[in-house]
């Protein structure tokens, strides 16, 4: 592993409980930001279970997150948007349904445990992608909880600062989300 090499902050990090700078807008297309972004994304595929991942994660009190599309699309059959990865910079949730549901959830900064959270089943996002366009879309399922887990990251909040119910997953769970095999 090179020293550059994007590491996973763990949840007493104080990077994680930080509020995320906004990036300024003409700075999106620098190499600095673009090579944030690669970072976030090779951080994020490195994980088995990395559907997203926000800024702080890597250390960096930046206002991004990803999200892999590949993943996404296999987790949720909804989703149509294909295997292309996204990026949220700036992201303001726009709505957020009334309608709620508990909905299980865990983070890659909260190895390994996973909880209950009450989240909004839609929510909408106005931010910029990684080309430095305004974008503004709304989600369901899975998609939407992400919106909100993420968002909260660039707040400084954790999942499990909000869970009704944290639970240790078990060796089993741990290996399938791991994926310590050859395949
Ligand atoms: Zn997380």
């Amino acid at each position: 592993m090179s020293a550059n090499h994007p590491h996973i902050v763990q949840k007493d990090d104080p990077v994680l409980r930080g509020k995320a700078e906004p990036v300024p807008i003409s700075e999106i297309t620098s190499s600095k930001i673009q090579k944030i972004i690669k970072d976030m994304i090779s951080a994020m595929a490195e994980q088995k279970d990395g559907v997203a991942i926000a800024a702080p994660q890597i250390g960096v009190p930046l206002q991004i997150f990803a999200v892999s599309g590949d993943l996404l699309s296999k987790a949720d059959p909804d989703y149509k948007g294909g295997a292309a990865n996204l990026v949220f910079i700036n992201p303001v949730i726009t709505k957020l349904s009334k309608e709620k549901r508990d909905m299980e959830e865990g983070c890659l900064s909260v190895r390994w445990y996973y909880g209950k959270i009450r989240r909004s089943v839609r929510a909408s996002i106005k931010a910029y992608n990684e080309r430095g366009e305004v974008i503004e879309r709304g989600a369901g399922g899975l998609l939407a909880q992400i919106f909100q887990h993420e968002v909260d990251h660039l707040n400084g909040v954790l999942f499990i600062d909000n869970a009704k119910e944290i639970w240790e997953m078990t060796e089993e769970e741990i290996k399938e989300a791991q994926g310590n095999n050859n395949r």
